[in-house]
C-alpha cells in the first residue's frame, strides 16, 4: 500500500462518526445523531478525502478538520427568512447619523496611506472610509467566528457547497503559506474576515500590504485592509474619476415606471425631468456614462442616479441599502450636505406583508415570481404594473399601507378554499454569500 492510499484509509477513519449523546430530554434510543450532524458529519469524511485526493498535504487536512462540528447558528443564519425586512430608507437613516460622520471623518485622516492607496487604485478614501465602517465598524467588529468552521457548516448545508469548499481550499492556502493561523481566522458566518471583511480567496487575490512591513495583515493593519478593499474594488470595474451616485429632483409630472428601467445620461435624464438635487454641473467625466434612476422609498423619497462605481460597492456587498449607505456615508465624510429629500419614516414590511403583497398580485395576474416574501425586482415591477392598471404612481415600492390594500382587492379570489400557490425552493436571503463571489459578506442587517 503507497503512502497515499494509507493516509486515506488512517484519516478516513480518523473521520468514523462519533458516538453522538443524546440532547438532554430526548429518549434514549439508539438512534444516530440529529440529521444536521449527521449530514455534516457525511460530508467532513467525504471532502477530507476529496481534499487528500486533490494534493493537500495529509497532515495539514486532518489538523484543520479533525474533530470539527457543524455550527448550526451559520445554517440558520444563510437560511432564515427574517420576519421583519427594515426599509432601506430606515437602515440608511439610521446607518447616517452626524456623530458617524464625524468619526468617519476623523478615521480617514488617521490613515496616512490613503493618497498612496487612491493614487494606486482611484477608490476614493471617503469610499473606502464607508466601507470601512459598515464591514467593521472601523476594525472593532470584525467577527468571532471560527472561518473553516463557518464555511463548512454552508458547505454541509448544501445550498452553497461548490463556493464554500472553493473558500475552505484558500483558507487552507492562506494557512499553508503563512499568512494567517487558524487561531487568527476569525470572521462573519459567511466566512469573511478583518477590518475590511474579506472571504479566503478574496484575502488570496486581492490582499495587499498597504503599510509596507512585508505582511498583509487585514485584521491588525487598517492600512492593509483599506488597500486590500482598494485593490478589491479596482478589480471589480471601479472607475477612477467617476461619481457613483447622485440625488435627483424629480419633477411632478415624472413618470415612475422609468425607475430601475433602461440607462441614459444625466442630460437625457434632465430631459426626462430628473435634474441634480444641489443644482450642480455634472463632471465632464460623468456627463457621457449612462446610469439608472432608483427610488429606493417610493415616489416621496429621494431620487438616485446611479453610476456604474455604484454597482462595484454592490459587488462587495449586493444589497442597494448598503451600497446606498457606503456612498451616502462617503459623500458625507467627503463634506457633501445632507440628502434635499428626506428618507419617509415607514414600518418594516412583516412576512405576512411582503409574501401576502406578491400573492395578492399573483391572484390579480401580475406576475411577481415566487411569492417568498422576498421583494426583488420582479415583484417591484409586478407592482409597478398593477400601479400603472390601477392609474397610481408607478413606483415599485411596497409598504405596508400597499400591501393591505392590494391584499383586499384580491381578497375575493383568495378565498380560503383555494388550493395554495405552489411550494417553491429556498429563496437567497438578502446579504448571503453570492453565488460567485467577488468579497464577501454579510447583509445590511445591523449597521455597525
Ligand atoms: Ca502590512
Amino acid at each position: 500500500m503507497d503512502r497515499r492510499a494509507f493516509l486515506f484509509l488512517t484519516v478516513a477513519s480518523m473521520l468514523e462518526p462519533q458516538s453522538a449523546a443524546p440532547p438532554a430530554g430526548a429518549p434514549d434510543t439508539p438512534s444516530g445523531p440529529d440529521p444536521q450532524t449527521a449530514a455534516f458529519e457525511a460530508w467532513l469524511r467525504d471532502f477530507t478525502i476529496r481534499a487528500i485526493a486533490a494534493g493537500w498535504s495529509a497532515d495539514l487536512v486532518t489538523e484543520q478538520l479533525a474533530g470539527l462540528t457543524v455550527n448550526p447558528k451559520v445554517v440558520d443564519l444563510d437560511t432564515r427568512q427574517p420576519e421583519l425586512v427594515k426599509s432601506t430608507g430606515d437602515y440608511v437613516r439610521q446607518s447616517i447619523t452626524e456623530e458617524r460622520v464625524i468619526t468617519g471623518r476623523r478615521k480617514r485622516a488617521e490613515v496616512s496611506q490613503f493618497p498612496d492607496i487612491e493614487a494606486r487604485w482611484g477608490v476614493p478614501s471617503e469610499v473606502l472610509t464607508g466601507i470601512w465602517s459598515q464591514e467593521s465598524g472601523y476594525g472593532a467588529i470584525q467577527g468571532d467566528l471560527d472561518v473553516i468552521r463557518s464555511l463548512a457548516s454552508l458547505a454541509s448545508d448544501g445550498r452553497r457547497r461548490d463556493w464554500a469548499e472553493t473558500q475552505i481550499f484558500a483558507a487552507f492556502r492562506m494557512i499553508q503559506d503563512g499568512d494567517a493561523t487558524r487561531g487568527q481566522m476569525k470572521g462573519s458566518w459567511a466566512g469573511a474576515m478583518g477590518q475590511t471583511q474579506l472571504i479566503p480567496e478574496a484575502f488570496l487575490t486581492t490582499a495587499v500590504d498597504g503599510d509596507g512591513d512585508g505582511k498583509r495583515d487585514i485584521w491588525n493593519s487598517s492600512a492593509d485592509a483599506l488597500a486590500s478593499a482598494a485593490n478589491l474594488m479596482s478589480k471589480d470595474g471601479w472607475r477612477r474619476g467617476e461619481a457613483w451616485a447622485r440625488e435627483v429632483l424629480i419633477s411632478s409630472d415624472f413618470d415612475y415606471s422609468l425607475a430601475e428601467g433602461p440607462r441614459h445620461t444625466p442630460g437625457e435624464w434632465a430631459a426626462m425631468g430628473a435634474r441634480r438635487a444641489d443644482g450642480l454641473p455634472f463632471a465632464d467625466i460623468d456627463k457621457e456614462t449612462p446610469c439608472q434612476l432608483i427610488l429606493p422609498a417610493g415616489a416621496t423619497g429621494p431620487a438616485f442616479l446611479l453610476f456604474p462605481n455604484h454597482f462595484v460597492i454592490r459587488r462587495y456587498n449586493n444589497s442597494t441599502a448598503y451600497a446606498l449607505t457606503v456612498g451616502l456615508l462617503a459623500d458625507r465624510v467627503a463634506g457633501m450636505g445632507p440628502l434635499t429629500v428626506a428618507w419617509p419614516i415607514e414600518p418594516p414590511l412583516s412576512m405576512d406583508d411582503r409574501a401576502g403583497a406578491q400573492k395578492a398580485l399573483l391572484a390579480l395576474g401580475f406576475d411577481p415570481g415566487t411569492p417568498d416574501g422576498v421583494i426583488g425586482v420582479n415583484t417591484r415591477q409586478a407592482l409597478r404594473a398593477w400601479q400603472k392598471a390601477r392609474g397610481r404612481p408607478a413606483d415599485g415600492h411596497l409598504t405596508q399601507a400597499l400591501s393591505q390594500q392590494l391584499r383586499a382587492e384580491a381578497a375575493p379570489l383568495l378565498a380560503p378554499s383555494a388550493p395554495p400557490p405552489a411550494a417553491d425552493g429556498p429563496p437567497a436571503p438578502a446579504g448571503a454569500p453570492p453565488a460567485t463571489p467577488s468579497s464577501a459578506i454579510l447583509g445590511p442587517a445591523t449597521p455597525h
